[in-house]
């Protein structure tokens, strides 16, 4: 069981024999239309595609001349561009491009239309790269959202905590950002909207002690995942980075036998610099998992190619947006569809 599945786990079946004997509408639990599972799953390759637009056009421009031709050097060099343009970085640009002739060879493969195919193959291979650490169903989950200034924590705090919450899990938000005020405030407006509890300290506590209360919080009270949002940090500064070492050993202590995940959160807008966060990160908090958010809107989307590749660790999320229904499960194929051109 790994962490995409703590939203497979569903609330219990209401026990009918304690239910009143007549049930009255507003008594009556309400509706929820059940979306077939290839709809679900054709609604997710269609967000993730459409968050992918503009990373493709690259793609698409390196195919649209005579789609219908023969693949030759001119055309290998136009795809080490694509995908440097989609920000993969020169050096992978170009070993992709290779790998993939490569593979058009062996297959006895010679027309431009068969590229994407071998393409998508190549990349979801890649980004399939890292298994996501299994998970304990019946104990305390903790999942720590790290990363720089303004990559988007917060809001993909509130995101998860909407989409557990939905599922029926108890779920408690613990602001751990306590280098502003508004910080609190702003995940406390989102856990308002979206139904859930939150643990906060004053400005400018430690935010070890805040975590500290919090899983303190989460264990009296039952809860089954605990989100706890950190404050941004430059991956470059040594004595914040320390810090949030510090708020990972207390997550430790604090929940001992729960599942723990470190999930970087990156901004795919960044682009190549991901990669430095990355390294970072996780020499700082030995990551599990990485959500990438922003990737509505960005043409820089090939660097999550560069980040999985080099990090080896899953990625689990992308944000699409701003809204609490804006997150998609990410899946390698549905990417690597989506940078393709058909
Ligand atoms: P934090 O500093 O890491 O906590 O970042 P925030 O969660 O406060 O987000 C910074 C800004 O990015 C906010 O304006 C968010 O609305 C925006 N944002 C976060 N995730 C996404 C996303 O997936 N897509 C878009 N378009 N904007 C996002
Ligand atoms: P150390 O700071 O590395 O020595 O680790 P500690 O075991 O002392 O605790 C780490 C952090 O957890 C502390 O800095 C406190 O902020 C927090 N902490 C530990 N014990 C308590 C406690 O009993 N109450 C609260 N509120 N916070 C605690
Ligand atoms: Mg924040």
């Amino acid at each position: 069981m790994g962490l995409f599945d703590l939203f497979k786990k569903k609330k219990p079946a209401v026990d009918k024999s304690a239910q009143p004997e007549t049930i009255t509408p507003e008594d009556a639990a309400p509706v929820v239309e059940a979306v077939p599972v290839e709809e679900k799953q054709a609604q997710r390759t269609g967000r993730m595609r459409r968050a992918l637009n503009r990373t493709r056009a690259f793609f698409a421009t390196a195919f649209a001349t005579d789609p219908e031709g023969l693949v030759d050097d001119e055309f290998y060099d136009e795809l080490v561009d694509a995908f440097v343009l989609a920000d993969v970085g020169t050096g992978l640009g170009q070993e992709l491009s290779d790998a993939i002739q490569d593979r058009m060879k062996e297959a006895g493969l010679v027309k431009k239309a068969d590229v994407p195919g071998v393409a998508r193959e190549l990349i979801s291979e890649i980004l399939s790269a890292g298994d996501p650490s299994p998970l304990d169903p019946d104990t305390l989950s903790v999942i720590m959202l790290v990363g720089v200034n303004g990559s988007g924590k917060t809001t993909l705090a509130a995101k998860l905590a909407h989409r557990l919450n939905q599922a029926g899990h108890r779920v408690l938000l613990a602001a751990a950002d306590t280098f502003r005020a508004a910080a609190t405030d702003q995940l406390r407006v989102w856990a308002g909207r979206v139904g859930v509890d939150i643990v906060a300290g004053q400005e400018g506590a430690d935010p070890a002690s805040v975590v500290f209360d919090a899983a303190q919080a989460a264990r009296s009270r039952g809860t089954d995942v605990l989100i706890v949002d950190t404050a941004g940090r430059l991956q470059t500064k040594k004595n914040l980075m320390d810090e949030l070492g510090k708020v990972t050993r207390t997550v430790d202590k604090a929940c001992p036998g729960a599942n723990v995940a470190h999930i970087l959160v990156l901004d795919a807008t960044v682009g190549q610099n991901a990669l430095s966060q990355a390294e970072l990160f996780n020499e700082c908090c030995a990551l599990t998992g990485l959500a990438i958010t922003k990737l509505d809107g960005t043409a820089k989307g090939g660097a999550l190619i560069a980040v999985a590749k080099q990090l080896r660790v899953p990625v689990l999320y992308v944000g699409v947006g701003e809204t609490p229904d804006d997150l998609v499960d990410f899946k390698p194929a549905d990417f690597a569809a989506g940078l393709m051109p058909d």
